[in-house]
């Protein structure tokens, strides 16, 4: 996509929309080491800017526009799906990284402007949503420094408020288990121990973690959870899924909206690449913690890498996957 973005001459330069002029493409070069989609002279919406950013298939663009063009992806796929209507009350899924840290941007002015139309409208329009955040705590199963966990949670809570949320759920991954049941730490222990291979522990933890979000919705009267998975991370899961021979659940899996759980489940971000993501919390200087990530094993990390790898060449090829699988029926599941 980063070359495509431009119009080119075949290496001559032809002015400053041309990608193949040596100063722009030396640009580019530093701009795809910095993590940038690509970089071109002026803005092609606004016409002003300088090093704007390019987007999936379309024209450069500056910051501004930039930000624009994701919250519109975002809204498009709240509004034209249904994902949240005004009685909701929307659970995110917040790990911290820049995925669900925009979609905790977006659906925080979503509510905003909502709020904002509320007021002058002498409150006789439609009640407005409410947005809460949950953070499922797996430092159990870390070997991280407790020190070093202390601090990522206490980052993820002040990003959280300094959003504006008020309801902020902690809740340790072990809590999935019953409250009858006083050793859920113990029993999170056995269960993970009995899986034997990396891809079948990841899987498994995965699992447990939509239960966690599925338990804190249920009993706080939440009706959606919304998560930030984005094209990328939808790319990697049908690869895998296809991988292991899941994929009669798979398309499902990737719909805007999944309402195989009793809380059903969306997914605003669908639309957008991880880059993008990654380069607005760059541009909006949007606070992030990656403190608690593991490093990842077996089939789901040798496909993310292998994604990683067709992205350098390919780039639309996450929604791409995204599109096809999601055009395929799910009658039975959803
Ligand atoms: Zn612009």
């Amino acid at each position: 996509m980063a070359a495509g973005s431009a119009a080119s001459c075949g290496g001559t330069g032809c002015g400053s929309h041309c990608s193949s002029s040596s100063s722009t493409a030396a640009e580019d070069a530093t701009a795809e080491s910095l993590g940038r989609l690509s970089v071109s002279r002026e803005c092609g919406k606004c016409g002003g800017g300088v090093g704007a950013v390019a987007v999936a298939g379309g024209v450069g663009l500056c910051g501004e526009c930039f930000r624009a063009h994701l919250f519109g992806k975002f809204k498009l796929a709240v509004t034209s799906n249904a994902m949240v209507r005004p009685t909701d009350s929307v659970l995110l899924a917040f790990s911290g990284g820049p995925a669900s840290r925009v979609a905790l941007q977006f659906i925080h002015e979503m509510r905003s402007k909502a709020i904002e139309s509320w007021d002058a409208s002498n409150s006789q329009a439609l009640p407005v949503f409410g947005v809460a955040v949950a953070f499922v705590d797996e430092s159990v199963l870390c070997s991280k420094p407790k020190q070093e966990i202390d601090m990522a949670i206490e980052d993820i809570k002040s990003i959280g408020f300094s959003v504006g949320i008020k309801a902020m759920h902690i809740t340790p991954l072990e809590d999935v288990f019953s409250m009858a049941s006083k050793d859920g730490e113990g029993r999170l222990r056995e269960a993970v121990d009995m899986i034997d291979d990396d891809t079948g522990r990841e899987d498994f933890l995965q699992c447990l973690r939509m239960l966690a979000l599925q338990k804190i919705a249920l009993e706080n009267g939440y009706t959606k959870i919304m998560l930030g998975s984005c094209a990328s991370a939808i790319a990697c899961h049908v690869l895998s899924a296809t991988v292991k021979g899941q994929g009669y659940s798979l398309p499902a899996d990737v719909q805007y909206v999944d309402t195989r759980w009793e809380i059903p489940v969306v997914i605003p971000l669908r639309d957008c690449l991880a880059r993008e993501l990654s380069l607005l919390c760059e541009l909006d200087s949007l606070k992030t913690q990656q403190h608690l990530d593991r490093p990842s094993n077996g089939i789901n990390s040798l496909v993310a890498s292998f994604v990683e790898r067709l992205r350098v060449s390919k780039i639309s090829l996450s929604m791409r996957h995204a599109n096809y699988v999601s055009n395929c029926n799910p009658p039975i599941l959803n």
